[in-house]
């Protein structure tokens, strides 16, 4: 059946008639009617009504690799025609998540060198929970359960996943969050730091917001501490350089495993494989997702530490956990042949020596100083721009949240994918994109600021 024998209409009444959307307003897209993406190629998505666009969020942080690629669908078309699936259950195995375990430990930090495969980051998450109170458990202290994570941060969406995220929202319709998890300050400078404050003192008072929950539970009630190296989906929050250093100072001072989440900053986006690397940040798990396959098949991979990895392996036993796609064959085979493309096209190292650093001068010299900008940070090829109404004062627009919509909207009708998370504009573009793709983005953006200034009066 291809959809080309229906309307835009007709497709967009079966949408709203029966499929059910992430993160979705049901009553507001019935209104609307979903664009209906249906083609990409390199950087460019295109709708139904032949609109090109280029995509901004390579798909949604995970395209690190640019669509079109023939390879990924030749490699999953051989590795479906020989073995489509097996489990690695009960003892069996298949070559590729064999084959891909060796390759993610080889570019992982040196301490990483078991992975244990999921279909989503959410599921990852789930995972690591899991891990990191059965390390504690196996050593002797299973009272040390509790997490420490922060208000706003991303963690997945099932129930896990969004107990340990941070976002208010999703916590209210959980009727029930995980227990034992608290959420503290998030290092975002832009809103949170006070008047005067440097950003060296900002981030060194934000990390020590673990330490007075790690203080207030009683260190040995606490199992880890889970991050995202820069907050994604919360608004691409880039920490000062000393929030880092003092959470692992903090985490290592009082025995609390430090958990990664590098679903958005895994492979590539910073300049280096991992963020980790980029950051010098030492941990026990990291969790990766997206941009391990380039988002052409579902597929996580968390990474679990030397020491848990021991524990677990010498004095665990089975572990009573798994998923049926846990290193699926398809899936695992076009992550090998995405990691080859990658390196293959040297895109991690073009990032952090070329077009991280335009990206940053470009968006910095363009943007920063519009009027309705009241900030822009970059690093590697992830961006945010802080959409305000007042440049000294950082006052927002009102309704909250609103100005930015109407940014993104024009920039999707100036033919530039990007997203809005409350007052903050985001940018997450495929790691293809080269210096003449930013330019070219960065005028879309300025034409979409002017427009919005414009209709805010
Ligand atoms: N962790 C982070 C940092 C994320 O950004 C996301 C998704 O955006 C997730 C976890 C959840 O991943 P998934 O949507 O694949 O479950």
């Amino acid at each position: 059946m291809s959809y080309q024998n229906f309307s835009l209409k007709q497709l967009q009444e079966i949408d709203a008639g029966h499929h059910l959307h992430p993160f979705t307003d049901h009553k507001e897209l019935r209104a609307v009617g979903s664009r209906m993406i249906v083609r990409a190629d390199g950087p460019y998505i295109y709708d139904s009504e032949g609109n090109e666009i280029l995509d901004g969020m390579a798909g949604l942080w995970c395209v690190n690799a640019g669509y079109g690629r023939t390879e990924l669908a030749e490699a999953a078309y051989e590795q479906m025609k020989e073995l489509p699936y097996y489990n690695s259950f009960f003892k069996c195995s298949t070559p590729t998540p064999v084959l891909l375990s060796k390759k993610l430990a080889e570019i992982a930090p040196a301490n990483m060198n078991q992975v244990f495969y999921g279909s989503s980051g959410s599921e990852a998450n789930d995972t690591a929970l899991r891990v990191v109170r059965r390390y504690w458990a196996l050593e002797g202290k299973p009272r040390k359960n509790r997490i420490i994570s922060r208000k706003m941060a991303y963690h997945g969406s099932t129930i896990a996943g969004a107990s340990l995220g941070g976002m208010s929202h999703m916590h209210e319709q959980l009727g029930g969050a995980v227990p034992n998890i608290v959420h503290v300050m998030p290092p975002y400078s832009f809103e949170l730091a006070e008047p005067g404050e440097s950003e060296h003192d900002f981030g060194i008072r934000a990390a020590r917001a673990v330490e007075d929950a790690i203080l207030e539970a009683g260190a040995e009630n606490v199992a880890a501490f889970i991050g995202e190296p820069i907050m994604g989906a919360g608004g691409v929050k880039i920490p000062p350089e000393s929030y880092w250093p003092e959470i692992q100072r903090i985490c290592r001072k009082y025995d609390v495993l430090l958990m990664l989440d590098e679903v958005i900053t895994g492979y590539g986006r910073t300049g280096e494989w991992f963020a980790a690397q980029a950051m010098g940040i030492e941990a026990d798990t990291i969790t990766t997702a997206k941009a391990l396959t380039s988002g052409y098949q579902p597929l996580s991979a968390l990474f679990i530490g030397d020491r848990i990895a021991r524990t677990l392996i010498d004095k665990g036993g089975e572990f009573f956990h798994g998923y049926t796609y846990s290193g699926h064959p398809v899936a695992c085979a076009v992550a090998l042949k995405n990691l080859e493309i990658i390196e293959r096209e040297g895109l991690v190292d073009r990032v952090r020596s070329d077009t991280g650093p335009y990206f940053r001068k470009t968006l910095m010299e363009r943007l920063s100083g519009h009027p309705i900008v009241g900030q822009v940070r970059t690093v590697g090829l992830l961006g945010a721009i802080e959409i305000v109404a007042d440049k000294e004062t950082r006052e927002r627009f009102q309704p909250s949240g609103s100005a930015a919509v109407k940014v993104r909207d024009h920039a999707i009708a100036q033919g530039l994918m990007m997203r809005a998370t409350d007052d903050t504009m985001i940018l997450s573009p495929p790691l293809i994109w080269t210096r003449e793709t930013i330019d070219i983005a960065a005028a879309r953006i300025e034409r979409a600021l002017d427009l919005a200034a414009a209709d805010l009066g």
